[in-house]
């Protein structure tokens, strides 16, 4: 009998590739640590759902891909449309962008390309928002475009403090809304925007619920399950990943009740802060735990920056509440993208105090300018503070871990033995 031996085609061979990569770091999330919560198993299937069945979630609604966090979700969801975000963590789709970004480019942003490049989704975005936020990013943006796809470059200040700047996003804001209301043939109104900006809130809210039970000298949640649960929200139903949070959130109260705790008692308490953890690509939190500490806060843009600021609104106003929108996202932003980003310093140093942790880690994609410019100045800060902190630099890379590995083992040893002096 003669077997046929099926060739795989280009797609297949990247989609087998991704599904190895989503199964290899879910694994070791499911079973290299102490048992996680039951809740979290919504988190792992959603995953492999998506990134290894290549399941769509969303084939009956108008889907808006973001190339970064700076675009308000409450106007997409007002108008009826999903949201997703674009930025990617898969070393498969790294490697094929690489063939079209210089070599030094962010892994995250050649990964985004790639997939563009390989048109490989399980939701295709139907039209793409690219905020002018970091120079590769905005760069990026017109690769894409030149393969065929629909961009909408939305302007974004480089300062922040200033009141003109307030006013120019306000601006950009504003116009995304006409133009995105006109593209998808729906109309804005005031009731849809109101009930928009209170479900994120909601969901911000159920975060900041989660979140809080990680202050708890016996943290019932690890952060690899954290960055799980908070990058879902790129691309989950929002009404999917608020009731699987409330349960999360439900178990981890109950958890801390019985002090049931994630790490050790000895395990250091880690601050997180730099280019974003993005899954697959949980390497360097991995590495940070499976050394005996536990992250128990961050300040990235994939975690915690997405969730921080709440709209704030004065009037009810259509328009009044648009602008209210836009402000939450210019001052919520701590991107090193800004010429001058004191907000980012005390963020982390405040973290350090509210979640008594012991140290902070600050990890940089090679080939980001703009993290690794400022790494010197965090430095310094925390430094001034008395608060021990490494700088790490990594890409998506899955080999040369080792010397990684050196580093973050020697730095939780550092923080044990403070820990120990500190009795
Ligand atoms: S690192 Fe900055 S520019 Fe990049 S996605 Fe995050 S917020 Fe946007
Ligand atoms: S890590 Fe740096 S280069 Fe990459 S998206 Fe963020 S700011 Fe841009």
């Amino acid at each position: 009998m003669i077997h046929e031996h099926k060739i795989e085609s280009p797609k297949e061979k990247q989609n087998r590739h991704k599904a190895m990569e989503a199964i290899s770091m879910l694994e070791k999330l499911k079973h290299d640590f102490k048992e996680p919560p039951k809740a979290m198993d919504y988190f792992y299937n959603l995953y492999e759902d998506v990134h290894c069945k290549q399941k769509p979630l969303h084939a009956d609604k108008v889907k808006v891909g973001t190339m970064c966090i700076q675009v308000p979700a409450e106007i997409t969801h007002a108008l009826d449309a999903v949201q997703i975000r674009l930025c990617n963590g898969f070393y498969t789709d790294d490697e094929i962008g690489s063939d079209l970004l210089p070599s030094k480019s962010c892994p995250l942003v050649k990964a985004t390309v790639g997939q563009f490049a390989s048109n490989n989704f399980s939701d295709k975005p139907d039209i793409i928002i690219s905020p002018t936020t970091c120079d590769q990013k905005a760069k990026s943006g017109a690769i894409i475009e030149d393969m065929g796809f629909d961009i909408y470059d939305m302007e974004f200040p480089r300062t922040k403090e200033s009141e003109e700047s307030r006013e120019y996003w306000r601006r950009s804001v504003r116009k995304f809304t006409k133009e995105l209301s006109n593209n998808l043939g729906k109309k804005l109104t005031r009731k849809k925007l109101k009930e928009s900006i209170k479900k994120i809130g909601y969901a911000q809210t159920l975060y900041h619920r989660l979140n809080s039970l990680r202050k708890n000298a016996h943290s019932p949640l690890l952060g690899v399950d954290m960055f799980l649960v908070t990058n879902a929200f790129f691309f989950d139903k929002i009404d999917a990943w608020i009731p699987a949070v409330e349960a999360l959130a439900s178990e981890c109260e109950q958890r801390v009740k019985d002090g049931t705790d994630a790490a050790r008692k000895i395990s250091p308490r880690i601050v997180y802060t730099g280019s974003p953890p993005i899954f697959p690509n949980l390497k360097i939190p991995y590495l940070i735990e499976q050394s005996d500490a536990i992250i128990v806060a961050d300040e990235t843009c994939s975690s915690n920056r997405m969730f921080n600021d709440m709209v704030s609104v004065d009037e009810w106003f259509l328009y009044d509440m648009v602008d209210s929108v836009a402000d939450r996202y210019l001052k919520g932003c701590t991107c090193p993208i800004f010429t001058k980003n004191d907000d980012r310093k005390r963020r982390i140093i405040d973290l350090v105090r509210e979640y008594k942790a012991d140290g902070v880690v600050y990890q940089a994609f090679a080939g980001c300018q703009v993290y690794e410019m400022e790494q010197r100045s965090v430095l310094e800060a925390m430094e001034k503070e008395g608060i021990p902190i490494i700088y790490l630099e990594s890409d998506y890379s899955p080999s040369h871990l080792g010397q990684l590995t050196t580093r973050i083992e020697a730095f939780v040893e550092s923080l044990k033995n403070r820990k120990r002096k500190a009795k």
